[in-house]
């Protein structure tokens, strides 16, 4: 194992689409606990010969919890076990409020992070991530989860943090 990543980002932006493109299964969602959606959270991936592990920290939810509650669940779940993270936005919606304010959290850390701009579906979209420069995280990298365009230009990004 060459390390492990943490998918963070707001609810909708297609954390859990990525996930799961990037390790090739269906997801699948368990409910023990009435009130708490538990998708998979841990996976393992591979990639260029790689072998390394995946937090979708969005997976586990609680029912009516406040969103500064959820973004730092799965901030500190990040920095405590991954190596790198990748932060997801929606290039559909562009920079919103909740993304600065996890942008300001990421900002803190020295760990790695990618910063995945989802839903560019076609290439008219692609003019509309070079807004989310404004995040101070670095380079905005196109992706369409849906399509799974753009997926290993991530692959190849998380392989660099480790
Ligand atoms: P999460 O809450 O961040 O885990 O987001 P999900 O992966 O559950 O996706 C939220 C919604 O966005 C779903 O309706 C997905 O189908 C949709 N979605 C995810 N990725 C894409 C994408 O690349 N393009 C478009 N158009 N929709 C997407
Ligand atoms: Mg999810």
């Amino acid at each position: 194992i060459s390390g492990i990543t943490a998918i963070v980002g707001r609810p909708n932006v297609g954390k859990s689409t990525i996930f799961n493109r990037m390790i090739g299964e269906r997801k699948s969602i368990v409910e023990d606990t009435p009130g708490v959606t538990r998708d998979r959270v841990y996976a393992k991936a591979e990639w260029l010969t790689k072998e390394f592990r995946i937090i979708d920290t969005g997976g586990i939810q609680l029912d009516n919890q406040p969103f500064k509650e959820e973004i730092q669940m799965q901030v500190d779940i990040a920095l405590e076990e991954a190596d790198s993270i990748v932060f997801v936005v929606s290039g559909i919606d562009g920079v919103t409020k909740d993304d600065e304010y996890i942008a300001s959290l990421l900002r803190k850390t020295k760990k790695p992070v990618i910063l995945a701009v989802n839903k560019i579906d076609d290439t008219q979209l692609q003019a509309n991530i070079y807004e989310f420069y404004s995040l101070g995280i670095g380079e905005p990298i196109a992706v369409s989860g849906v399509h799974g365009i753009g997926i290993g230009d991530v692959l190849d990004s998380i392989i660099d943090s480790f």
